[in-house]
């Protein structure tokens, strides 16, 4: 439970996973064409793929920033190969998202690790469209990428907030929730059954079930 004596004025919603439910599939798919893109374009072998885009993704925050470090890969042709996947096959409109969202009178923006594109096809699948007063993504926070602490900084400016305490920070990934934590901002994280809750985290299994943890009450700040 966020306390109900904080002030929250922006909320941070993570994409992927977050945003919708894991379980629907859509970033089993994009891992998978992110395997593909390094077999097909970088020529790695398709049995080492998935340890090495892991241990990439847990050295520099995403695959891509590692392929970007290592093989200086084009950003903009990595981030529309990998999100060319049936977004609207996985996903469909959610009403009582779209209903709880609405009450928070928060400014509400989409931060995430993919890009603006896929954010869009995914809030479209979704028909969450007019309710994010911005989407942060990948490019905006260049050269960083969650859960480093310049994606944070970064987002709060863009935010226009000055104080990470003012925010809450909610997303799939601990290790995220973690960082934003370390910087002052109030987290939540989204887990799926049997996904175990890290200790310490406010949790809850859909985005739609917020305000269990916090209601849509918490006052503006004055
Ligand atoms: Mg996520």
């Amino acid at each position: 439970m966020i306390s109900k004596s904080s002030v929250i004025t922006t909320l941070f919603i993570d994409l992927d996973d977050t945003l919708y439910p894991a379980s629907s599939g859509v970033w089993s798919l994009i891992r998978q064409r992110i395997d593909r893109y390094m077999v097909e374009r970088l020529n790695y072998p398709p049995d080492q793929v998935a340890a090495i885009r892991a241990s990439l993704f847990q050295t520099y925050g995403t695959t891509m920033r590692g392929l970007q470090a290592i093989h200086q890969i084009d950003e903009a042709d990595f981030l529309a190969f990998v999100h060319d996947v049936p977004v609207h096959e996985h996903l469909t409109p959610d009403r009582r998202l779209r209903e709880v969202l609405s009450a928070y009178p928060q400014q509400k923006i989409i931060l995430t690790n993919a890009d603006t594109r896929h954010a869009q096809r995914v809030i479209q699948a979704l028909e969450l469209e007019n309710l994010f007063q911005q989407i942060i993504d990948i490019r905006a926070i260049a050269p960083f990428c969650k859960p480093q602490e310049g994606a944070f900084t970064t987002a709060l400016r863009l935010a226009h907030e000055s104080d990470p305490a003012y925010c809450l920070v909610i997303d799939d990934a601990p290790r995220n929730l973690l960082a934003a934590r370390q910087l002052g901002f109030h987290v939540a994280l989204v887990a799926e059954p049997p996904v175990r809750p890290e200790p310490g985290f406010p949790a809850i299994t859909r985005l739609s079930d917020l305000p269990a943890i916090f209601p849509c009450d918490h006052l503006e700040r004055p």
